[in-house]
């Protein structure tokens, strides 16, 4: 069978396919929202193990720079009691006074440089202690973060492998049906649907309202989407406007969701009853 040109599909037709084509689209959207947060938190982890890796780096360079420091201290102690003892040594066979003075000077001088050089060790050690235990909190931290972002990533891919496919049959039914509806509708439709932040571009009438925008929608307006003759716009968002019995849902109208309410009394009652 030829298939009929769009355009000469009476506009009831029209309007279901365009709102079977918003089904579809409006199905992808939710599978993209679906992963939309998860990549960015699989970005965000990467970029919060990557500072992290750098302040675990700079600690461990802090506390090598420490030790190092350390190390040279107790060199300069070293030399410094080699000399303390050359000059106690020198001590016992002295001259004269000034030479006595001079030693005397230079003894006090080793020694004070030995307090110091102990004083900075200890310094040097409690910031490694410090450091050390920074160290550890990072490394913990780290560890946490490698294993959210392991559980991310698994669950981004498991969402892409599952979405993948229903999303390709989605977006093959979407080019059918784009088919069977005429460029200059469809053009408009799309640019709708681009403007609007909820990615509706047909809605259905609800509770005398337009189910886009929920402004009331005047009664011969209304009526005129009921008799589907022509194409209809919201006045206010211009959305293409639909009646819910072509669109094929079932809508409350206002004042009636008692009757749900009490269908769910019923069914329990039912439970009860069994
Ligand atoms: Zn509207």
């Amino acid at each position: 069978m030829a298939k009929k040109d769009p355009k000469e599909l009476p506009v009831e037709e029209k309007l279901k396919n365009l709102f079977q084509l918003q089904t579809t689209l409006s199905a992808i959207d939710e599978k993209r929202a679906l992963r939309g947060e998860l990549p960015l938190e699989v970005r965000d982890l990467e970029d919060e193990l990557e500072g992290l890796r750098t302040r675990i780096e700079k600690i461990e360079q802090d506390i090598k720079d420490y030790q190092r420091a350390i190390t040279q201290k107790k060199g300069d102690i070293v030399e410094a009691q080699a000399s303390l003892e050359r000059y106690n040594k020198q001590l016992d066979t002295v001259a004269n006074n000034r030479e006595y003075d001079t030693l005397t000077k230079e003894i006090e001088f080793q020694t004070l440089e030995i307090e110091l050089c102990n004083k900075k060790i200890k310094e040097a050690q409690y910031k490694v202690e410090e450091k050390q235990k920074d160290l550890e909190a990072n490394r913990g931290l780290l560890e946490d973060r490698q294993k959210a972002l392991e559980e991310k990533r698994n669950e981004l891919d498991e969402i892409m492998q599952e979405t993948r496919e229903e999303e390709g049959l989605l977006k093959d039914k979407a080019s059918e049906l784009e088919t069977k509806i005429e460029s200059g509708l469809l053009r408009s439709f799309k640019r709708i649907r681009r403007g609007a932040r909820n990615g509706l571009g047909i809605v259905y009438v609800q509770r005398d309202a337009c189910g886009g925008c929920f402004n009331k929608i005047p009664p011969q307006r209304q009526l005129d989407v009921k008799m589907h003759k022509k194409i209809i716009v919201c006045e206010y968002c211009g959305r293409i406007l639909i009646d819910p019995e072509l669109a094929g849902v079932k809508i409350e109208k206002a004042g009636e969701e008692k009757p749900k309410k009490r269908r769910a009394t019923r069914k329990k009652k039912e439970e009860g009853e069994e």
